[in-house]
């Protein structure tokens, strides 16, 4: 849903595919074979509500099955067409290729305005839905595995899971259809923030290299850059409270829906969270200056603009007029192909959605993980590893004659929990990921900018796949 592109959310993503694969030495058609989307199926299925037939139209995509399964989330909004959901599957591929995650790219959607619907009616929806996915081979935990996106969340997920199990319930991993459930129903520690929580690491990871935060024109760590944010839902709203309160980074800006708040000194993001939850907006906020028209908050000045609302809303028509030094991607696709090369030749650096806000997939990997194990992570070791921990501390008190206390006890006292684990996985993916971009940047002279080295980087990962298949 570009704002103001000539070129469609699809056309930007292969673009930038075709940028960084005239960066690579490919054999010819290669780039043609892991470009191409796979299948697409367009589902139209009528529901009975309010004593009347509705009929509602969903599309599955399924990207590249260069391994299997396929994995992707499904969005519930309005203006969801095949396009979208193509150019979304797209991303998924190259973003699990990016972070190690071993999956190819889908993604599905359903034309609908979730908002319009109370519980039970969005159940038999999505229930039908699924039904519809299953009859086409577009969901199964070993086939293609869905999870929550914009319009949808962990109550859908359970739904779906439920449903599947329904209709396989001799397939023991059932539950494994999709992530993104809650805890109590096969779900993992630490989904919910799973991809604030990667906006957060993938940005301290950029902060540990000095001369990527130089070449963008700042200095220093994450403490007190200023950040203008988009969209406080689940991502934005994670990565914005996480920023805040554990780096000390500065929200002087919050554009929603309804509008935008501004205050130089600081948003406290939990009390705007809770605003936006009463009264569905940020307008009337107390202590912040109000501006109606949101979108041209985008150009506020400010050190990290992170758009975390949806795709296009940086284009050509505002890319001039954009005054941040960093851009962290959070949504899909919020700077469109044209707008990407006005901010590149003004030396604003992008941190590309493709790797920032991989770490919802890396957590549903996680997830999907534990559903196949069929056993909670730290279940084995926790006990094991405090009782190993102990051990240490005795010997160390032994040793220096006196009890060790504070943190350092604390840490060697606790064995991982599995949402200690989760944390632990996500960061180390996110800062390794970021670490084989970086390299690619740096040993490829035609490559010149972050994004063109992620998908490079998922190109090539993908294209060694293919060639060990002999395909
Ligand atoms: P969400 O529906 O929870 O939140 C979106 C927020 O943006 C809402 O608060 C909404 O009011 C706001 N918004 C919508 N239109 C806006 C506009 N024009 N201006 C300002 N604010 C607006 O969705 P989400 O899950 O947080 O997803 C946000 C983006 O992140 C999407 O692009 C999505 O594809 C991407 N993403 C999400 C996940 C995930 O795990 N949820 C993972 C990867 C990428």
């Amino acid at each position: 849903m570009s704002t103001s592109s000539k070129t469609s959310f699809l056309e930007n993503v292969n673009l930038s595919f075709d940028r960084a694969a005239k960066a690579l030495d490919l054999p010819d058609g290669l780039c043609q074979q892991i470009r191409t989307c796979n299948a697409i199926c367009e589902v139209k299925f009528g529901v009975k509500l309010r004593g009347r037939y509705e009929v509602f139209t969903g599309w599955r995509a399924t990207h590249s099955e260069h391994v299997l399964p396929v994995k992707g989330g499904i969005r519930y909004a309005t203006f969801a067409d095949q396009q979208e959901v193509e150019a979304l599957a797209a991303l998924m591929t190259y973003k699990c290729a990016i972070v190690n995650v071993p999956y190819g790219g889908s993604k599905g959607a359903l034309k609908i305005d979730p908002r319009k619907y109370n519980e039970e009616e969005l159940e038999r929806i999505t229930r039908r839905f699924t039904q519809e996915l299953d009859k086409r081979g577009f969901i199964g935990p070993g086939l293609n595995v869905p999870a929550p996106d914009m319009g949808t969340g962990q109550q859908m997920m359970s739904w779906i899971a439920d449903e599947y199990q329904k209709l396989h319930p001799n397939d023991i991993n059932a539950r494994g259809c999709v992530t993104g459930k809650p805890v109590n129903f096969g779900g993992i520690q630490g989904r919910t923030e799973a991809t604030g929580r990667g906006v957060q690491f993938g940005l301290q990871e950029f902060f540990r290299h000095p001369e990527d935060v130089r070449k963008a024109g700042l200095e220093g760590s994450l403490e007190g850059k200023s950040i203008v944010m988009q969209g406080l839902g689940n991502v934005g709203y994670h990565a914005a409270k996480f920023l805040q309160e554990e780096d000390g980074a500065k929200i002087t800006a919050i554009l929603e829906r309804d509008g935008a708040i501004v205050n130089d000194n600081g948003l406290d993001v939990e009390t705007v969270a809770a605003h936006l939850l009463e009264t569905g907006g940020v307008k009337d906020f107390p202590g912040a200056e109000y501006f109606e028209d949101g979108a041209t908050l985008l150009e506020k000045e400010c050190d990290i603009l992170i758009p975390a609302a949806m795709e296009g809303v940086i284009h050509q028509d505002n890319a001039e007029r954009i005054r941040t030094r960093i851009i962290a991607e959070a949504a899909n696709g919020p700077v469109t192909f044209e707008a990407d090369n006005i901010l590149r030749e003004r030396g604003v650096a992008i941190i590309p959605d493709a790797y920032l806000n991989a770490g919802g997939v890396t957590v549903s990997y996680f997830e999907w993980l534990k559903n196949l194990s069929h056993v909670r992570f730290g279940r084995l070791d926790r006990r094991y590893e405090e009782a190993q921990g102990k051990a240490i501390l005795d010997v160390l008190e032994e040793a220096l004659g006196k009890p060790v206390s504070g943190p350092a006890r604390d840490s060697l006292m606790v064995g991982p929990s599995e949402l200690t684990l989760v944390r632990s996985g996500l960061d180390d993916t996110m800062r390794e990921a970021y670490r084989e971009i970086r390299e690619l940047l740096l040993s490829n002279d035609k490559i010149k900018d972050l994004r063109t080295a992620a998908f490079g980087l998922a190109i090539q990962k993908i294209a060694d796949i293919y060639k060990s298949m002999h395909l």
